[in-house]
């Protein structure tokens, strides 16, 4: 991996900048190290002292995106020939994690581009990642992902966006309901129907800019939490896009989208751990603060057990974060699994921890004068989005049962593995 470009922010001090280390050593390279500390010092210096601001206001961050971009900081899950640092999953993950400690919305502008931005690395030509990755790699503009509708959450399947082929273009004609970055983002990577008779098999993912003549924003959505992310719906009305901007081949849309939170699914759970670490964070400083009885609070038992559960889940969720990060990254083949486990261990880990945190507060935790009653209504979605937990929960199962099934198989064929094909 390259190293971070002269753009970084303030690269000479970042290196000594942040002293505080996870307790736990998870092998990070060097180049691992200075992209976390300067996710860290980005998070610490531009957003924690904009987050309550931007929670009420839900102003959308262009100010730390910018920053951000000129920090080299969307560069680094971008491969090198497409002027990105050449680093993956894992990297991505660590600086989501860093800037969700500070605010978890603001921190979502920064993986929602991810998310638009791995269908291209995963399946665009050389042509299509030339055009968009360098301009996304220095954040001259932002990506976004559109498969949710109004009557396909979770059963993706059932879209009905429509893109028929006419000529040289498809014409798209649909819906997308609560698209993050929706409107500020610049490239859109859409999966509609271009076969409606063939169901999902029918799908396709294909690019769309901002500006295209027929595509259009609905209204911003008022969220519970997130609040700094923009979420908005997508709508086309006879948008005429190239057929140049398919992605991959015809049909393969649920694939593109598939493989995609695949890969994504980490980056949430990267979230979830930010929000829950920032959270136990501010419940540690005010324990040690806060006097009841003449003591601390930190003092009490019952506090202390709580510390030591949330300590425990956060360290735990990072660890099947991370791991299922570098699967992703190492090139494993069956990655859902993983990264399902990470999302909902992590999501459910932020939920808890950010009540707990309430909790360590007391009244005042309820009050927004102080951070965690943010926290916790951020950390709920990352429990729905890129795929709620039952869903989740769905996926590992179903992976289980095929893992048996296939090692019964192989016990069957005497061990070679190859007892289908001989059938
Ligand atoms: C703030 C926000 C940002 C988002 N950003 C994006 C984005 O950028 N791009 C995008 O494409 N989408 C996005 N989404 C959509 C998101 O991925 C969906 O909301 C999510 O997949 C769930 O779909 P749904 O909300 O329609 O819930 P539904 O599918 O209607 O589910 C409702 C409930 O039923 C449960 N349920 C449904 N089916 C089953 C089942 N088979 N077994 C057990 N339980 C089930 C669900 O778990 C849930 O609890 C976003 C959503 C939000 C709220």
């Amino acid at each position: 991996m390259a190293v971070l470009g002269q753009n970084a922010y303030h690269t000479e001090t970042v290196k000594i900048a942040v002293k505080r280390r996870p307790h736990v050593n998870y092998f990070l390279t060097e180049e691992q190290t200075m992209i976390r500390d300067l996710a860290a010092q980005i998070a610490r210096e531009k957003i924690a002292p904009r987050a309550a601001e931007l929670d009420e206001s839900g102003e959308f961050p262009w100010d730390v995106v910018e920053t951000m971009g000129k920090s080299d900081l969307y560069r680094v899950f971008i491969p090198s020939e497409y002027e990105g640092l050449g680093g993956g999953c894992f990297e991505m993950c660590l600086a989501v994690e860093e800037l969700s400690k500070a605010c978890g919305g603001i921190a979502l502008c920064y993986a929602a581009s991810a998310l638009g931005t791995i269908p291209i690395i995963l399946f665009g030509s050389d042509e299509q990642k030339r055009k968009y990755l360098p301009r996304l790699a220095s954040a001259e503009i932002i990506a976004a992902f559109g498969l949710t509708e109004p009557n396909a959450g979770s059963d993706a399947a059932g879209i009905k966006t429509t893109a028929r082929a006419d000529g040289d273009y498809y014409v798209i004609n649909g819906t997308k309901q609560w698209i993050t970055n929706g409107g500020e983002a610049s490239i859109y990577t859409v999966i509609a129907l271009t076969d409606p008779t063939r169901g999902v098999r029918g799908s396709s993912a294909i690019l769309v800019e901002k500006g295209t003549p027929g595509f259009e924003f609905g209204k911003k959505e008022n969220k519970m939490g997130i609040r700094a992310s923009a979420t908005r719906e997508l709508i086309f009305q006879d948008c005429r896009v190239p057929k140049s901007n398919l992605l991959g081949k015809e049909g393969m849309g649920f694939l593109v989208a598939m493989r995609t939170l695949d890969q994504s699914r980490p980056g949430v759970a990267a979230q979830a751990v930010g929000i829950a670490q920032g959270a136990l964070d501010k419940a540690i400083e005010y324990s040690r603060e806060r006097q009841q009885f003449g003591k601390t609070i930190s003092s009490f038992q019952g506090v202390q057990f709580l510390l030591a559960d949330m300590a425990t889940q956060v360290e735990a969720a990072r660890a099947l974060t991370y791991a299922a990060a570098r699967a992703i990254d190492g090139g494993e083949k069956d990655v859902s699994r993983m990264s399902a486990m990470a999302k909902v261990f992590a999501s459910d880990t932020a939920m808890k921890v950010t009540t707990d945190a309430v909790q360590v507060f007391g009244g005042y935790g309820y009050m927004k004068e102080y951070p965690v009653e943010k926290m916790m209504r951020d950390a709920k979605i990352t429990q729905i989005y890129e795929g709620t937990n039952q869903i989740q929960r769905e996926v590992i199962a179903l992976n289980l049962i095929k893992e048996s099934v296939r090692g019964a198989a192989r016990a069957a064929s005497g061990g070679n593995g190859s007892a289908t094909a001989k059938k």
